[in-house]
């Protein structure tokens, strides 16, 4: 079973999408990895998503990647005698440390390092932007602020604060727990929301030990500030639009969009664009014209997946969401433009043996119009720099370490088997050839372009190509 794409599709599981026969119609309509958002499951319905997930990946015999997304620092207000009140424009409105029920002066906020943080000047905006407050004074108790614009405020709403560096790391006691937990689990990718500098991911590095793979998502202006740090130690991003836009102007998010996505491609590391792509499609069997041209958009601009949220979560039309994204991508794809538009950005190769022989694998592959380009990777690390050079043909991704394939489930274009190692060249030949014969990317007589390390199974060593065609048996490789 191969997909006829090369963007990947993330799809977030909620209460539309939770039982084992819903999961299966999500994959079988085109998601290749699943979140687990953190902010609404607790730790037994975690575990039951990724048992039935697996159960799921055992079915169908393909990697599935599962991704955790921690909720991180997400600040809210306390609570209100009457539920919300009503504010006006002008008007004093204070945030302070007393845990009494709020009224239209005050209201609690349990959140002492931001009492201490915000500034007079700084921005708090309220319920996505709702509410705008601008910081008068603080005296690290309250903080005393000036109502912008919006009329009114709730129990428990969000506090976005872009003006504001805060002391804290990305790490609340919250997703502490959530972290270990999770890392008891089969999951292969952990995202960090509101993540600020690099510094926030050495915790998170330290308590994970290698155990899974981190996501930074993109969504406080601190981090696109310090984006080429975080890149670096991060394994992927998102561009979390959602929380991105409330915290930047939204016309900012386009731009930033396509600058995250650029210096991803150049690092070679994964990207997500996220949030609200089809965000219609919650309560309508059929997009907007300009959702689909957001898909569109992002599949165009080369990022390695696209992720659908409420969509997908709890909206009506879960799997219309994802097969309409399939669809989308499927058609951006096929576009004659596409090819010049995806490689107008391809980096050049860093001076590695696995970046050479990867640029190398591609020129001859579409010099040759060959089927496919093999590639034995153990870590991933090869595959990611297979894939960082978007070539236009299938790229299989074969490696012993079914945790590998499961996380390289997230990449652009690479269609992942577990398999053993390979015993000798010839086996390792004869295995890539049967491999892209059996999975539907090859048929006898055939070429396809193997890269691999020699001698096997040594880490960090791919210095070989090797065409070959795929047998008449299908077996072999000649
Ligand atoms: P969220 O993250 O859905 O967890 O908020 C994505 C975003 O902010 O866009
Ligand atoms: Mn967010």
């Amino acid at each position: 079973m191969r997909r006829r794409r090369k963007v990947k599709i993330l799809a977030t599981l909620g209460p539309a999408s939770s039982d084992e026969a819903m999961i299966r119609k999500l994959f079988e309509a085109g998601a290749d990895v699943f979140r687990i958002n953190m902010s609404h499951a607790s730790h037994e319905l975690m575990r039951e998503l990724v048992r039935r997930l697996r159960n799921v990946e055992k079915e169908v015999g393909r990697p599935i990647g599962i991704l955790a997304d921690l909720q991180g620092p997400k600040l809210r207000v306390g609570k209100f005698a009457e539920g919300k009140v009503d504010l006006v424009p002008g008007q004093i409105f204070t945030l302070d440390n007393n845990e009494a029920l709020g009224d239209n002066t005050r209201v609690f906020l349990p959140h002492p390092e931001i009492l201490e943080a915000v500034e007079a000047g700084h921005r708090l905006l309220i319920d996505d932007g709702k509410l705008a407050l601008v910081a008068e004074a603080s005296d690290g108790k309250s903080i005393t602020c000036r109502v912008v614009s919006g009329t009114k405020i709730s129990d428990k709403k969000g506090v976005s604060l872009p003006d504001t560096t805060l002391g804290v790391g990305a790490l609340t006691e919250k997703d502490r727990r959530d972290l270990d937990a999770v890392l008891q689990e089969e999951v292969d990718w952990v995202a960090l929301s509101f993540i600020q500098r690099p510094e926030d991911l050495a915790e998170v590095r330290k308590i994970s030990r290698g155990r899974v793979a981190l996501l930074s998502k993109i969504e406080k202006p601190q981090a696109v500030t310090r984006l080429a740090e975080i890149i670096e130690l991060s394994d992927a991003l998102m561009v979390a639009r959602g929380d991105l836009g409330v915290e930047m102007p939204l016309e900012a998010v386009p731009g930033i969009q396509k600058q995250i996505i650029r210096a991803c491609r150049r690092a070679g590391k994964p990207v997500v664009v996220a949030t609200q792509m089809l965000e219609s499609m919650i309560t309508a069997p059929v997009p907007t014209r300009a959702e689909v041209s957001d898909v569109a958009t992002a599949v165009f601009e080369g990022a390695d997946a696209v992720m659908l949220s409420a969509e997908s979560a709890a909206g009506d039309y879960p799997v219309e969401a994802v097969s309409t994204m399939a669809r989308i991508a499927e058609e951006v794809e096929r576009d004659p433009n596409y090819p010049g538009i995806i490689h107008a950005q391809r980096p050049e190769p860093n001076a590695t043996g696995a970046d050479a022989i990867s640029l190398a694998a591609r020129q001859i592959a579409e010099t040759l119009n060959l089927s496919a380009i093999v590639t034995y990777t153990a870590s991933g690390t090869t595959g990611l720099r297979a894939a960082r050079e978007r070539p236009l043909l299938p790229i299989i991704a074969l490696s012993p370490v079914v945790e590998t394939a499961r996380k390289l489930s997230l990449v652009w274009g690479l269609h992942c088997v577990v398999t053993e190692d390979a015993t000798d060249l010839d086996d390792m030949v004869d295995r890539a050839c049967h491999i892209a014969y059996q999975e539907e990317f090859g048929n006898p007589g055939d070429r396809i372009i193997i890269s691999a390390g020699v001698p096997l199974r040594t880490p960090g060593s791919t210095n070989m190509l090797r065409i070959a065609y795929i047998g008449s048996d299908g077996l072999t490789g000649i």
